[in-house]
């Protein structure tokens, strides 16, 4: 008779990224992946590839991660699956299976002249704008940790003032949509302190992280440039690009 004689048989985590060719976009692959995953209790991510694969990060038990595998094989009714790259990978933690690259929702910067000049970062969560007020402005060289002070959500309709306001003034410095990435899903990510993102702006682009060193009322965080192809080790976006995304004036020009 069979005996249980070694428990972490059972709890193995296995790890995979998976690439499906053939027809799988446009046919709700990662909807479906999503729900399987969900059903199996198996974390990670599925993204659409630009060359047309889909793509996916799975991890949990391996029996389950090999019933997802084998699910990758059909995809949902209308996918022709044309082959199934799998590779062992590393377990990274996740907490959520989550599509990835598609828009959360907005951002803006706004460059602000107030009683200390900063820059607001405002992220839309939950269809209102959490905010961190960044005193030298945020930074594309992931070795700059840049001081993020949380502050109180704004609304959407601010996102595109402009103008002078309370003796000081303010521009639209940044904006555009973005992803929630990371191993944990938001807001929840943003409560435990440490939030990864993808920004889609004009000047700022790839992934950022907000980490929390102060909790706490106006809890401070850290915003980092995470390593990626958009990354610009030793460059000052704030010094090169200083005009308006809307009106290419600068702060200056508005506080005249
Ligand atoms: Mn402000």
């Amino acid at each position: 008779m069979a005996t249980m004689s070694d428990p972490s048989a059972t709890t193995a985590t296995a790890a995979i990224r998976a690439v499906v060719r053939g027809e799988v976009q446009g046919v709700s692959f990662r909807d479906a992946a999503v729900r399987r995953a969900r059903e199996l209790d198996v974390t990670g991510w599925v993204r659409n590839g630009e060359d047309g694969t889909v793509q996916l990060h799975a991890e949990g038990p391996q029996p389950a991660v090999d019933e997802l595998v084998a699910f990758l094989h059909e995809g949902p009714p209308h996918a022709r699956v044309a082959g199934v790259q799998i590779d062992q990978v590393t377990v990274e933690g996740h907490e959520q299976f989550a599509i990835r690259g598609t828009s959360a929702g907005v951002f803006v910067v706004q460059e602000h002249a107030a009683t200390a000049h900063h820059f607001d970062l405002r992220l839309e969560v939950d269809g209102i704008m959490r905010s961190w007020a960044v005193p030298k402005g945020p930074s594309l060289d992931p070795a700059v940790k840049r001081l993020a002070v949380e502050v109180g959500d704004h609304a959407k309709a601010h996102n595109t003032f402009e103008g002078p306001l309370d003796g000081g003034g303010v521009i639209v410095w940044d904006h555009g949509t973005y992803e929630q990435g990371g191993r944990v899903a938001w807001p929840q990510a943003l409560t435990r302190g440490h939030a990864v993102f993808v920004l889609h702006g004009e000047k700022l682009r790839g992934g950022f992280a907000l980490q929390r060193t102060r909790p706490g009322a106006k809890a401070q965080w850290l915003l980092i440039k995470r390593r990626d192809e958009d990354a610009r080790p030793g460059s000052d976006i704030v010094g090169e690009r200083p005009r308006s995304v809307l009106s290419d004036r600068t702060l200056d020009d508005i506080l005249g």
